[in-house]
């Protein structure tokens, strides 16, 4: 493998062309490398396509602090990376601070109050408890039932297929090369055990320096066709997306089993099951009729809203909610980057900036050992893997 001194000549290999992936490699062409993007399909049509675009973890208060450290560190990139990128693009990916509403009601399954009130204290995001009147003030078409609620208002949200594009034309600019229909089946090594070439479904055999795994929830199931146990599943989330006119609902709104997330033009997502039924394609009617049915009791005025679409995707799940970032031991040049699970495109800048610095010969600034592609499963309840 070569090292940071020979950086400009280094060749690595992208695999999968997600958010993960196309991000990381758009930093390492920046640093002077010579990144190539393997996808097996359509780049940004995955996950990072799906999902819902909040930059905040559901219920942040659950994972362990170095989680909210490594999400904190993303978020703060945030600003420049959409700068960059709607720069370089020319595109706007509607990175907006919505703001994050939970309201309370009485007969809430889940009561956070207490740990998400103790846990913005620690780690200082700014947090409102607003009572029922004030609530309703700022939301005017949720439900009046609720006693009150918590507002995170610097919360923000990014249209993440947007994101997607705009990262894809940056990369198109500097001519980072993007190859799709090209499926990685195997890693090649040298007779020290290094990265040498990665080979491809069609027969193509690539020479490298190294290897990114960056595959999303198909992570799992390549690493161990090459020989490395990674536990990433897929999990599945349904999306239904309603039509109303722009402003009617402000704010990212969570409640229990359901989330909203508005649109500038008046779209809003409707979020998101959690299905551990592996590769498992199409909606399902009952899934669709519980979000819609949360939502409606929340905000009983959504109900004359047009539905106008409805999407499902797969997350890269792990067991205890976190993604692997790192080297593999004893194979010089393979890296992995995956099992951003719910949480993808919110941690996308800090992977792509520690990842990229990190394969170039620079020791991340983050202590990221509880990431490590080698940690111990550890199945934790609530932010891991949903009951089958
Ligand atoms: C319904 C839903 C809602 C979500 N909401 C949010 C949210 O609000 N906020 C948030 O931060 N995150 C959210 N997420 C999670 C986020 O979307 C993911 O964590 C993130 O997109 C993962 O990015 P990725 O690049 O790892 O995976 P992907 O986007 O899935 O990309 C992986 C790519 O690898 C390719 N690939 C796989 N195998 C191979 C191979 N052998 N060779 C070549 N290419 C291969 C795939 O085709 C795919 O394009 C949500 C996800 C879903 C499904």
């Amino acid at each position: 493998m070569k090292q940071s001194g020979q950086a400009n000549q280094m060749r690595i290999a992208i695999i999968g062309g997600g958010v993960i992936g196309c991000l990381t490699a758009l930093y390492l062409h920046k640093l002077g490398a010579q990144p190539v993007i393997l996808e097996k399909g359509e780049a940004g049509r995955e996950s990072s396509w799906a999902g819902a675009g909040i930059l905040c973890p559901i219920h942040p208060w659950l994972y362990p602090d170095s989680f909210t450290q490594l999400i904190d560190a993303s978020l703060n990139l945030f600003p420049a990376m959409n700068e960059m990128l709607e720069r370089e693009s020319g595109l706007k990916t509607e990175w907006q601070r919505s703001g994050l509403l939970i309201p309370l009601f009485a007969d809430d399954r889940i009561h956070h109050r207490q740990n998400a009130l103790q846990w913005s204290k620690r780690f200082a995001w700014n947090v409102e408890e607003l009572d029922a009147k004030q609530s309703c003030e700022l939301e005017p078409m949720i439900s009046d039932q609720l006693s009150g609620s918590l507002y995170w208002p610097k919360v923000g949200q990014v249209r993440n297929p947007r994101m997607l594009t705009a990262i894809k034309k940056a990369l198109a600019k500097y001519h980072v090369p993007m190859h799709e229909q090209a499926e990685v089946v195997g890693v090649g090594v040298d007779g020290q055990g290094a990265v040498a070439n990665v080979k491809l479904a069609n027969g193509t055999v690539m020479a490298v320096d190294a290897v990114l795994l960056a595959a999303g929830s198909w992570s799992g199931a390549l690493a161990r066709q090459l020989g490395l146990a990674l536990p990433v599943e897929p999990v599945k989330g349904q999306i239904v997306l309603l039509k109303d006119k722009p402003g009617k609902i402000k704010h990212i709104i969570k409640h229990d089993d359901v989330y909203l997330v508005p649109r500038m033009d008046g779209h809003i997502l409707v979020g998101a099951s959690m299905e551990r039924v592996g590769f498992k394609p199409g909606m399902t009617e009952s899934v669709v009729n519980n979000l819609l049915e949360s939502t409606y009791r929340m905000i009983p005025g959504l109900k004359d809203v047009a539905i106008v679409k409805q999407w499902m995707g797969y997350r890269p799940g792990s067991p205890d909610g976190m993604p692997y970032l790192g080297p593999v031991e004893g194979v010089p040049g393979m890296w992995v980057a995956t099992g951003h699970y719910r949480n993808g495109v919110a941690l996308a800048p800090g992977t792509a900036e520690l990842m990229s610095r990190w394969i170039m010969g620079e020791e991340p600034t983050l202590d990221l050992s509880d990431f490590r592609v080698n940690r111990p499963i550890v199945h934790l309840d609530k932010v891991g893997f949903p009951a089958v």
